[in-house]
């Protein structure tokens, strides 16, 4: 049964494919949206789309950004003899805050998961090994999340990684099981960094 215009019904269905988004938030955020004025809207559409344009994943690292190479791959001034492995660029963005690493990162965008039916070759995985070629590495650090599937990731990569010679550890596991690293405070990551151990 339908109680609203066939638009706001459209507008409710698209933003509750949204992830975290219920129903009922998607029925708050349309009639938000349907209350403000004609040009505030046109500026949060706009956003959306030049952001799905113009964002792409660095040649490198595989993050979100604007440019071919992300800020941080593109800084001469980070230690390109460490890469940490994250699943999510919002990771990344969690380290990053701290501003206490100063090596690179490798995105996954995601977690070996074989319930989900997510593979190795669904992952960013490629690309983290092409970077290893090069000899310049000298330690993989493994920040996957303390879940299942990040656990089951960290195995896997760990496993890859060792016959190429190159060292490879694990953050420490202050990280809370099933906890996302990007709701951990700043020094809870750092320890975690600290006290990383060898796989
Ligand atoms: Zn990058």
């Amino acid at each position: 049964m339908e109680y609203f215009s066939g638009h706001i019904t459209g507008l409710i269905e698209q933003l509750s494919l949204l992830p975290g988004i219920g129903r009922k938030t998607a029925q708050r955020l349309a009639f938000y949206i349907i209350s403000q004025p004609e040009d505030k809207v046109k500026r949060l559409a706009d956003s959306i789309t030049t952001a799905r344009m113009n964002v792409r994943y660095c040649r490198t690292c595989c993050t979100l950004t604007d440019a071919e190479e992300c800020p941080i791959c593109s800084n001469p001034r980070r230690d390109r003899t460490t890469i940490m492995v994250v699943e999510t660029p919002r990771d990344l963005a969690a380290y990053e805050k701290t501003g206490k690493y100063e090596g690179v990162y490798h995105v996954l965008h995601g977690a070996i998961s074989p319930m989900l039916g997510i593979g190795p070759d669904d992952i960013r995985l490629k690309e983290l090994m092409q970077r290893l070629q090069t000899g310049e590495v000298r330690e993989v650090i493994i920040a996957t999340n303390s879940s299942l599937e990040g656990e089951t990731t960290a195995m896997y990569i760990s496993r890859l990684i060792k016959p190429v010679g190159v060292k490879v550890t694990r953050i420490a596991s202050g990280v809370p099981v099933g906890g996302d690293l990007e709701n951990i405070d700043e020094v809870t990551l750092l320890r975690a960094l600290d006290g990383r151990t060898a796989l």
